[in-house]
């Protein structure tokens, strides 16, 4: 069984860019429903037992797999936003000029890769297998976590996401999420994750198991006390 996770901030603390009533409906209702239909697909079954990445993990392509990622991606949105605006620090920000020259330069790369990306989805900053950081573009409930790619923030660019406040204005949607990206919380993954356990093609096979324990800290908000 899949607990849903609590909301890191309070309904209106993303007001004006994101609204209490679209919280209400994306977090209290679409999210929600992911929790409550993922655990009436495993209910009886061998998954019960295990944790939302080991669900991930194993299951095939189909209704568990899409309404556990589903949970995933979620609960990984809420914490890659803030309520106010942070900015990249240490090693991050020094891998962030490496592979991407600037801040302007990833901005760029980010609002490219959300405008470009047809349909419903996910355009996540991750660190690959190789250590690269680029933006990765999922469709549907397609997850990073299935390519072995460590996520450091997500933005759902889903329409139910933004149509609320934003219509069907995208990129203004986009602008506005790059005000409120939670840096510390993107910095601190990529510190926990800057070693062989997640980088390298040789050892970097299958994060699934290492990262479940860190994203369970990251979504209980526990990261701080280290
Ligand atoms: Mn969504």
């Amino acid at each position: 069984m899949i607990d849903m996770p609590k909301l890191p901030f309070a309904e209106d603390a993303m007001e004006p860019f994101i609204s209490a009533e679209t919280i209400q409906y994306h977090y209290g209702k679409h999210h929600t429903t992911y929790v409550n239909k993922l655990n009436e697909l495993i209910k009886g079954t061998d998954l019960d037992k295990m944790s939302l990445s080991e669900i991930i993990k194993t299951a095939d392509q189909g209704p568990i797999f899409n309404n556990a990622a589903q949970v995933f991606n979620h609960s990984f949105y809420w914490n890659s936003l803030s309520p106010s605006k942070s900015a990249p620090t240490g090693k991050l920000l020094d891998k962030i000029n490496m592979d991407f020259d600037s801040m302007d330069k990833l901005k760029e790369a980010f609002m490219q890769a959300g405008t470009t990306l047809f349909g419903s989805g996910w355009v996540w900053l991750v660190r690959d297998a190789s250590g690269q950081l680029k933006f990765e573009k999922t469709p549907n409930a397609q997850t990073p976590m299935s390519s072995n790619m460590i996520p450091l923030f997500v933005c759902d660019v889903w329409e139910h996401a933004y149509y609320i406040d934003f219509r069907n204005a995208r990129p203004k949607y986009l602008g506005e999420f790059w005000e409120h990206i939670n840096w510390d919380t993107a910095c601190k993954i990529f510190d926990q994750t800057d070693n062989e356990t997640y980088v390298g093609l040789k050892s970097c096979k299958d994060i699934h198991d290492p990262f479940c324990q860190l994203l369970d800290e990251v979504l209980s908000n526990e990261l701080d006390e280290e």
